[in-house]
Parts: structure tokens; sequence; C-alpha cells
């Protein structure tokens, strides 16, 4: 068996462990784009497959399937990518796109036949179909540098496909059998370009793949469903690390625990899913009214936690006060008109050097006053040095 033998093994044999590989990550989480670019690697696999292990028809005709195949290839990866981003994937330029370069590849094939005019035809054709992902993600916003590497691995395939070919015909003049287009440096490039870039292409989607998922879990491990707004554990998490930047620049910061008032009541008198409709109304109260930049998380069954950086003392109390107006309005219609939530919250300010459990502590003591003072007011935290000055001096 020649050395060729087993290079002509190389792409059909990346593209069936990628498609593998793709389908295992497709098992353990139903996307859809994760089934996109396991059928586009195993069309690739079948393509080569057919190209360059089958055996070959009379009139080249196997050459038909297997350029079938990469174009699928080409449509289904950049469904993939055009997925993964929600957005519509363009399957009838696609189709009209691959019928376009099908048939001018059947026209050198059959009627007027040249090796050229058929790698052009598909190879432009994938490229096509490769600039089409280019322009769906042009406009996107590329937060992370995997939506950056996703963005310039569709713009290399384009490249790639449609200028390769022609600089490279151009430069030998076309090819007159396949005998010499097979051992020829086109032929070479083609697989060794092509195998480079699937990979990249698959390493790519990979990572893209891997951080999908983990963003995923984290958002279940640290979101609460019913109120829409962190957990005590996520809130926790994201509030300690921005208390801690704010301060150390020197900037205040407020936090304010809000809880329900004689919700164990309203639970009793009106049932447990009136209680829970309170509770989603307040966090998307809270998500309405909040500022950009606030922590918000439900850190006990009817008890909030909100962080607001650079936020002072009038400003906390503006927002505290904000909250405990607008609840009984963002709850009407999800409950009986008669009840009328309120909550009570305590709110205090970071000071460098407060970590978040002692500023915590600090709200509690508030809201602690303003359940004592008769509820459905705001308190703030004020040091009992202070207090004893002000009561005993
Ligand atoms: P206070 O005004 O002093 O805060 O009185 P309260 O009744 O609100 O406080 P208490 O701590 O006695 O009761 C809290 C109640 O909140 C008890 C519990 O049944 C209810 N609760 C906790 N989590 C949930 C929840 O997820 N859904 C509903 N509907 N009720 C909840
Ligand atoms: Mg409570
Ligand atoms: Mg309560």
């Amino acid at each position: 068996m020649s050395g060729q033998f087993y290079i002509q093994l190389l792409n059909p044999g990346i593209g069936l462990l990628f498609a593998v590989a793709f389908f295992l990550m497709w098992l353990n989480r139903r996307d859809r784009y994760v089934a996109y670019a396991a059928s586009a690697y195993a069309a690739s696999a079948i393509a080569f497959l057919i190209l360059d292990v089958g055996p070959a028809l009379p009139h080249e005709l196997h050459r038909i399937p297997a350029n079938i195949g990469f174009l699928a290839t080409g449509c289904l990866f950049a469904a993939a990518i055009i997925r993964r981003y929600a957005l519509p994937v363009p399957w009838r330029a696609m189709a009209v796109t691959s019928a376009i370069s099908m048939a001018f590849f059947l026209w050198f094939l059959l009627g007027r036949p040249s090796i050229g005019g058929r790698i052009l035809s598909i190879s432009i054709g994938a490229g096509v179909i490769a600039a089409m992902v280019v322009r769906a993600l042009w406009p996107l916003k590329k937060r992370h540098v995997i939506d950056r590497v996703l963005f310039w691995v569709a713009a290399l395939s384009a490249l790639n496909l449609i200028v390769r070919p022609i600089g490279l015909l151009s430069l030998r003049g076309g090819f007159n059998s396949y005998d010499g287009f097979q051992q020829s440096i086109y032929w070479t490039t083609v697989q060794f370009t092509q195998a480079m870039v699937s990979i990249a292409a698959a390493i790519s989607l990979m990572v893209a793949v891997a951080i999908d998922q983990i963003s995923e879990l984290r958002r279940q491990v640290d979101d609460d469903k019913l109120s829409g707004l962190l957990n005590r554990r996520g809130f926790e998490a994201k509030a300690g690390a921005a208390l801690r930047r704010c301060l150390d620049s020197e900037r205040p910061a407020a936090l304010m625990i809000a809880d329900l008032d004689h919700f164990k009541q309203i639970n009793d008198s009106y049932g447990h899913a009136v209680g829970d409709a309170i509770i989603t109304a307040f966090g998307a109260h809270v998500r309405t009214i909040g500022p950009a930049g606030m922590i918000a998380g439900r850190i006990g069954g009817e008890e909030f936690a909100l962080l607001v950086p650079g936020a002072g003392i009038e400003a906390g109390r503006q927002l505290a006060e904000a909250v405990r107006i607008g609840l009984a309005a963002a709850a009407a219609g999800h409950i009986p008109a008669a009840l009328i939530p309120t909550t009570s919250l305590g709110l205090t300010i970071g000071v460098p050097g407060t970590g978040l459990s002692a500023l915590m502590h600090e709200a509690d003591q508030a809201l602690y006053e303003a359940k004592r003072c008769g509820r459905n007011s705001v308190r703030t935290f004020t040091p009992k040095s202070v207090l004893l000055t002000a009561n005993g001096g």
C-alpha cells in the first residue's frame, strides 16, 4: 500500500472522528447546531471516501455524489455556526447556490469536460456558502474571543475556497487529465488546506459548544427560576466580586435587603400560588427599575438582596423607596385585587474595608428596624455608636 493511500484516508478519517465527537456532544445537550456540525463532518467523510477511497465509476460519475457531499458539508457547517447565534439559516440561498454550483459541475463533467471548470464550480459554490456565514455574523457584537474565532474561520474558509482555486488554476493553466491531477500540487494543497481548515473549524466549534454548555450550567446553578433574579449562591459570588471592585476604586456601593411583609399570612389566606406570583412580580419589578450594573438576588424564601455599585446613600434610598412603592402595582393583575403586598427594606452603604457578609449583616439590622417599626418602610443602617451618641448625648 502506498503512502498516498494513507494521505487519502486523512480527510475521511478526520471527518468521521469529528462527526462522532459532535454526535456525542449532541447526545449530552440536544442543541440543533451541534447536530448540524455532526452531520457536516459525516457528509465530508462520505464525500472524501467516495472520491479518494471508493472505486472510480465510468465517466467519473462517482464525482457527482462526492461533490454533492462537499456542498452539503458546506451548507451544514454554515447552518451550525449561524444556528449557534439563533439567527435564521439561509437554507434557500444555500440550496440555490448549491444547485447552480452542481449545474456548472455537471456541465464541466458531461457537457464540456474540464477539470479546472469543475474545481471552480464546486469551490466557488462552497466559498459563497461560507461567505453567507460571514455576512450573517458581520453585524453581531462579538463578545467572546470564540465569537471572533468562528467569524474568522468562516472568512478564511471563504477566502480559501474562492481565491485558492482561481490562483492555482491561473498559475498552472488547468489540468488535462486526472492522472496528473491526483498527484498535482493543486490536489495536494486542497487536501492539506482542507484538512487544516476542517480541523481549525471543528476545534473552534467544539470550544464554542463547551463554552455554551458551561455557561448554561452556570446559569442554572446561579439563577432563581421563580423571581428571574440570581439565587443566594449567584448573588454572593457576583455581588462579592462587584463590591470588591467598587470599594477598591473608592466608589461607594449600596446594599439593600428586602423582605416581603406578612408573607406567611398571605400564603395561608390566598394560597401558595399567590405567594409565588408576588415573588415573581417582585423580581420583574426590580429588574425593570434597577439601574444597569445592579446585582439582585433572591437570597431566601421571600427575601431579596440588591447591590448597586456606585450608589451612595441618597441613590440607595431612592431605589429602595421605588422598590417599596412600586411593588403593589407590579403585582396587580397577577393576584387577587383585595391583596396589596408590601415589603420592608434595610439599606446600608459599603465603605472601603467592608466585606459582603458584614454589609449584609448591617442591612439585615436595618431591615429588622423596619419590621419592628411597623413594616412597609425603608430603614438605613446606623452604627450603634452613632445611635448611642444621638440618643444618649
Ligand atoms: P414578616 O412580615 O415579619 O416578614 O412576616 P412573614 O410572614 O413574611 O415572615 P415569616 O418568616 O414568618 O414567613 C415567611 C414565609 O414565606 C413562610 C414561607 O411559607 C413563605 N415562603 C418562603 N418561600 C416561599 C416561596 O417560595 N413561595 C411562597 N409562596 N411562600 C414562601
Ligand atoms: Mg423572611
Ligand atoms: Mg417576610
